[in-house]
């Protein structure tokens, strides 16, 4: 054995760890505090097994750093009261970005996942170079806007995204190729930057802020301008060989359908997505007098989601029959889903969850008609509790704060 390497070694290795139990014991107290607080030091050191010397030395520290703050007193029976230490929500902010939608929406967030600021830039058909110049205007607008330290940036996206490197490899619709977005932005920004497919996202979102932490498995069917899934299985974050896991919206399911962007034709986005649904509204408003949305036939005006959904609520034939056909194949989708995986939770997200009750009954008599009776009857299939033009943002934040401050345990990915 080399003598100056078995030398060198044992003075290296005691700083690294120590400084290691450091990172280590901030983190596990920081987690405690933020999921059991208000808590007092006594608290702390049985429930993370650190003696009380280092969490009143790691608190010491997250006091100094701003992240937790005395909030009073716990009423004793005898002898001094313990103080109570808790999660300052506001200590820190992060940017969430969401670029799955026809506008770039962002949020400043906090601590707690609690959104305190937004924007939302119009996409207006931008794609290449100049949608990520809309990205970092987007930055720069919130970066503006933050009166409080900034964690990081957390990025929803669609396309395939190597969520470790940072990567986007391909963005149809954003006309992105092996794109280094986080290399990128770290280097303009000197902050840490985050990268997740929008479905993926939305999986995070679903698991840490819809309440479903004690989810084993789940999958989060998002359906906006197109349509995929973010799956949660055996607890780990699915991404799949090529990142593609979840990119069930290019399924041809309709022989000679409408075109997709893809280049394929008759996919299951083409028949379930918002653009889908805005395109048969408009086929309606021309075919169909008795139908409300006829009043849109000579518009010069698209027709909207809302005016959509105005008709729908009013009980228009016409407008229900396509939101119906719509669950439809959403259920086939689903019926899939479940088979293969054996997933018993669904959730659909996403804005054309705002057709409620009515579209989920569909998608619910449809994946049962069409999956194994005992798979079907077992399935849960929900709407999101969460609004759908914060589900990505809120994920990519779930990933930054897991990240930068250990906040909860991330899944695996
Ligand atoms: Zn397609």
């Amino acid at each position: 054995m080399d003598r100056s390497t078995s030398a060198a070694t044992p003075s290296r290795w005691p700083k690294a760890t120590r400084q290691q139990t450091r990172a280590h014991n901030t983190r596990l107290v920081l987690r405690t505090i933020y999921e059991h607080g208000p808590l007092s030091r006594a608290d702390i050191a049985r429930a993370t097994h650190l003696t009380r010397t280092t969490v009143s030395d790691v608190v010491a520290g997250l006091i100094e750093q701003g992240l937790v703050d005395e909030v009073g007193f716990r009423p004793s029976s005898g002898g001094k009261p313990p103080i109570l230490l808790n999660l300052v929500d506001n200590a820190r902010y992060l940017i969430g970005l969401d670029l799955a939608s026809d506008a770039f929406r962002g949020a400043l967030v906090n601590l707690r996942g609690q959104i305190q600021h937004r924007i939302s830039l119009p996409l207006s058909s931008r794609d290449g170079d100049r949608a990520l110049e809309l990205v970092r205007e987007a930055i720069g607008q919130l970066i503006a806007q933050a009166d409080r330290p900034l964690l990081g940036i957390g990025i929803g996206t669609p396309g395939l995204v190597d969520a470790v490197r940072g990567i986007v490899y391909q963005a149809v619709n954003l006309d992105w190729r092996d794109l280094p977005l986080r290399a990128l932005l770290e280097q303009q920004y000197h902050l840490p930057v985050y990268v997740a497919n929008d479905c993926h996202a939305a999986a995070l979102a679903e698991y840490y802020f819809g309440g479903k932490r004690d989810a084993e498995s789940l999958a989060v069917v998002k359906v906006e301008r197109g349509l995929g899934v973010g799956i949660v299985l055996s607890g780990r974050l699915l991404s799949g060989d090529a990142f593609g896991a979840g990119e069930i919206g290019h399924l041809r399911i309709v022989d000679g359908g409408e075109p997709c962007q893809c280049g394929h034709s008759g996919c299951l986005e083409t028949a379930v997505s918002t653009r889908a649904l805005l395109r048969q509204a408009m086929a309606i408003a021309q075919s169909r007098p008795d139908s409300a949305l006829h009043r849109w036939a000579d518009s010069s005006d698209p027709i909207s989601l809302d005016a959509v959904l105005e008709a729908f609520q009013t009980g228009d034939e016409a407008t229900r029959q396509m939101v119906s056909q719509m669950g439809r194949y959403l259920g086939f989708g689903v019926a899939t889903l479940v088979s293969v995986l054996g997933i018993r939770h669904v959730v659909l997200a996403g804005s054309i969850t705002r057709f409620g009750e009515p579209l989920l009954e569909a998608v619910r008599q449809e994946a049962r008609a069409r999956a194994l009776e005992r798979v079907a009857r077992e399935v849960r299939i929900d709407l999101s509790p969460i609004d759908s033009s914060d589900m990505v943002i809120l994920g990519a934040s779930a990933l930054v704060l897991a990240r930068r401050l250990g906040l909860f345990a991330l899944l695996r990915m």
